[in-house]
């Protein structure tokens, strides 16, 4: 259906099915046009590209994706969606929507069930709640996807693609790092959406990759980068020490040994050195 992101239509739509927006489940839905199709190109590169869709709400961004994917599974919380997407994506047969929360799901047995031997990738605009706990799910699950197209806060896109060492850079900045290469594509003004949000948005896409350091261990690896961040105006010496538990005198050494300066901020670090951290801190507790 072609009239997703006419708001006359969307009223009337959601009027005749007595649906209200759910601010608290991030209901903002997308009527800017040129918006989806960029998404969805930058989504589906190639054929037998199977889609996971995060919440479809009306089916604006599935309707463009199911006319590129092979096949579009879109998992949607709001069960009263459900009636609204059959009636607007009634014209595909490759589609399936799953009632359910997403961070409830066994992604990899949805993968396995749905997807075969398809390239999967990740497609949404994320409901801004549970953007980053969503991210990471994606990322931590070590699911197989390519890819991860996602329309997040703008403030978001810029911490999650943000260059490890950089101001701008947080906990979620040196995982994504670790997992993926991120690109910031395009920015999306708030009046985009109906309703318009209070802030502006972004569409990154994550592309998927081994790890680009091996820690020896990586649980400790990421322990070591929220407990720097944890207090991020502090030294990474006074941060670690109260998230690690660490004596300030032992941790000083692991440290040194690590070659960073105990009276570094998280922001300054590269992946690289929270991965040699973690690894002096292993070698130290043995
Ligand atoms: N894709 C649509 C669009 O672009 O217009 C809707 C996007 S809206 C920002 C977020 C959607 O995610 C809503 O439809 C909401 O009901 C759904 N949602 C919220 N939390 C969810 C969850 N935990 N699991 C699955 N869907 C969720």
């Amino acid at each position: 259906m072609e009239r997703l992101t006419d708001r006359g239509f969307i009223r009337e739509l959601l009027e005749r099915h007595g649906f209200t927006f759910s601010k608290s489940l991030g209901q903002n839905f997308l009527i800017n046009p040129s918006v989806c199709p960029r998404m969805a190109e930058a989504a589906v590169q190639g054929d037998n590209v199977g889609v996971l869709e995060i919440g479809p709400g009306i089916g604006v961004l599935t309707n463009e994706l199911l006319k590129r994917a092979s096949k579009v599974v879109a998992v949607e919380l709001d069960k009263r969606l459900l009636p609204v997407l059959d009636e607007t994506l009634s014209e595909y047969d490759n589609l399936k929507v799953i009632n359910a929360d997403v961070m409830k799901l066994d992604l990899h047995r949805l993968i396995e069930d749905e997807f075969g031997s398809m390239e999967v990738a990740v497609c949404a605009n994320l409901p801004y709640y549970i953007t980053s706990p969503i991210i990471m799910k994606l990322l931590e699950d070590r699911l197989p996807v390519s890819s991860i197209t996602v329309m997040v806060q703008k403030e978001a896109a810029v911490r999650l693609c943000a260059e490890p060492g950089s101001r701008d850079s947080s906990a979620i900045t040196a995982a994504v790092r670790y997992y993926c290469d991120p690109e910031l594509l395009f920015h999306v003004s708030a009046g985009s959406f109906m309703p318009a949000p209070k802030v502006d948005s972004a569409v990154i896409r994550l592309g998927l990759r081994e790890p680009s350091v091996h820690p020896r261990d990586e649980a400790l690896l990421f322990r070591v980068i929220r407990g720097a961040f944890a207090q991020r105006r502090k030294t990474v010496l006074n941060s670690l020490s109260s998230s690690l538990s660490l004596d300030k005198g032992e941790l000083s050494d692991i440290l040194c040994k690590a070659g960073v300066d105990p009276g570094a901020r998280a922001e300054r670090l590269t992946l690289q050195n929270f991965s040699d951290i973690s690894d002096a801190v292993y070698e130290w507790s043995k």
